[in-house]
């Protein structure tokens, strides 16, 4: 996997809710000095703006109109990332559960997952660093299905849900997990992202810590590496 300036090496990671993919993901591409690509955050970002223009984000022809007037605009730099809708930041704002409550209802509709994908590797291919860490829940499979290092990244429930109270101050535990739970179901029926597909290596980061996780990624990146020279 030569840096070669035109076509940076893809990374392509997938998993379920609170796995931990987004955090390990961009530390992976830190110390690697590539780029980091969420794309969750673009369909977050895009129910965001559905509520914003007062649509009901749970009816597909409403949600494919806001299309249009879509204008996202995300950075690849792993050490300062920020999401836009038009001129407002809603790095913060997509994060709230009242969004991850809608967000798999916008990405069911195969318009959005049609477009979204088109500006992901658009994004890709624009990146000027020697690589790309992208994550998601399609990206394995459809997205980059041919990146060289393709992971999958999985805990346990209980694990997942864990980490994401601990990151939702404020907000029950049970309450979370019942919300991830849901998450998964919906977008399960969308994509399969809790099966490695054909040759996409499985980490499991339930008895890992943070530091071991990012480790794991950087080894199956690594062996990817001596494979395709
Ligand atoms: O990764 P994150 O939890 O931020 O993703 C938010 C939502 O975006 C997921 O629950 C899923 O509905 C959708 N998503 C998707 N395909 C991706 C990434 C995210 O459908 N590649």
């Amino acid at each position: 996997m030569q840096h070669d300036p035109v076509h940076p090496v893809v990374v392509a990671v997938d998993g379920p809710a609170g796995s931990g993919k987004s955090s390990v993901s961009k530390e992976v591409a830190r110390r690697l000095g590539w780029g980091f690509l969420d794309t969750g955050a673009a369909y977050r970002a895009l129910a965001w703006h559905a509520e914003a223009c007062g649509v009901d984000t749970a009816d597909a022809a409403s949600v494919i109109s806001c299309l249009d007037s879509f204008d996202y605009r995300i950075g690849t730099d792993p050490t300062g990332y920020a999401v836009h809708v038009g001129s407002t930041d809603v790095t913060r704002a997509i994060r709230e559960p009242g969004i991850s409550g809608v967000v798999s209802q916008v990405a069911r509709v195969p318009e959005v997952r049609s477009h979204l994908i088109e500006l992901f590797r658009a994004i890709m291919a624009a990146e000027r660093r020697g690589g790309i860490v992208v994550e998601g829940r399609d990206i394995t499979t459809v997205v980059a299905p041919d990146a060289p290092a393709r992971i999958l990244l999985t805990a346990s429930e209980e694990v997942r849900t864990a980490r994401r109270s601990a990151e939702l101050v404020g907000h029950s535990a049970s309450a979370t997990g019942q919300q991830l739970r849901a998450r998964d179901a919906a977008d399960s029926k969308v994509v399969d992202f809790m099966n490695a597909a054909e040759g996409v290596v499985t980490v499991d980061s339930t008895d890992l810590d943070f530091d071991e996780t990012v480790e794991a990624m950087l080894a199956v990146i690594r062996d990817a590496q001596v494979r395709t020279g």
